[in-house]
């Protein structure tokens, strides 16, 4: 499964991953993408407009439906800044869209981030990276979903079932999971990964118990937000190998 930089990397016959990007300072995440015949469906959308327009660029050249949906996996801004640039429905979960309206009143800049940086020097990594990614601060604008859900829902696109699940976890508790029914691609972000940097303790470790929970036989791959996907028996041997040290 090599995967070229700025190419769509195919899963299933209709899922494909718009890989992390390499330079792990950029805090690119991987973006899940649905395509049917009339339509494609975003899993997360960029984390930048820059990051957002990469990605437009590597479906116009996969010849891609447009963009309808866009799903949000949590509020965290990697994960979503990168909506600005398309026209889409956007489908959330009810604590990650209340997570959006406070997002929405931040005035984010250069101005804001550094003054963040100073109150709290653990956002570091995060605010450079912002800093880093976006160029045009004015064209950033926070896409609040359009459609809200509770705990589940159920998307048909063209005869393909997406089931959207919320799970919450140590990550962020707005934490959803995506599954593309029949396709065998369960998208689970970053559900299982310990907290945000500045929020991290020095004993926290990704959540192997959550994610190796979410297996099930129908799932060839588990897609995350900042690695490769991972098969069921590479989750399986990293949940043992926990179970071993503990
Ligand atoms: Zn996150």
């Amino acid at each position: 499964m090599a995967d070229k930089k700025g190419m769509l990397l195919q899963l299933a016959d209709h899922v494909w991953i718009y890989p992390q990007g390499e330079n792990l300072e950029r805090i690119e995440p991987a973006v899940g993408v649905i395509m049917t015949a009339n339509q494609t469906v975003l899993i997360d959308c960029g984390n930048s407009p820059g990051h957002a327009r990469e990605i437009q660029r590597a479906l116009h050249e996969r010849k891609a439906p447009p963009v309808s949906t866009i799903i949000y996996t949590h509020h965290h801004w990697d994960h979503i800044f990168g909506s600005c640039v398309f026209d889409a429905e956007v489908i959330a979960c009810r604590q990650c869209a209340d997570e959006l309206d406070s997002m929405a009143e931040i005035p984010w800049g250069p101005a804001w981030l550094e003054h963040e940086m100073k109150e709290n020097p653990l956002l570091e990594r995060s605010n450079r990276a912002k800093l880093l990614v976006i160029e045009d601060w004015s064209e950033l604008r926070i896409v609040k979903p359009t459609r809200v859900f509770a705990d589940q829902m159920t998307l048909e696109v063209d005869g393909i079932t997406l089931q959207l699940q919320w799970v919450g976890g140590p990550h962020a508790n707005d934490s959803i999971t995506v599954e593309v029914v029949g396709q065998g691609v369960l998208f689970v972000a970053d559900c299982f990964y310990p907290p945000p940097f500045h929020l991290r303790k020095p004993d926290d470790t990704p959540d192997w118990d959550m994610l190796n929970r979410l297996r099930k036989d129908s799932i060839q791959w588990y897609v995350h937000g900042h690695g490769q996907p991972l098969t069921s028996d590479e989750i399986q041997q990293l949940w043992q190998n926990t179970k071993k040290q503990a």
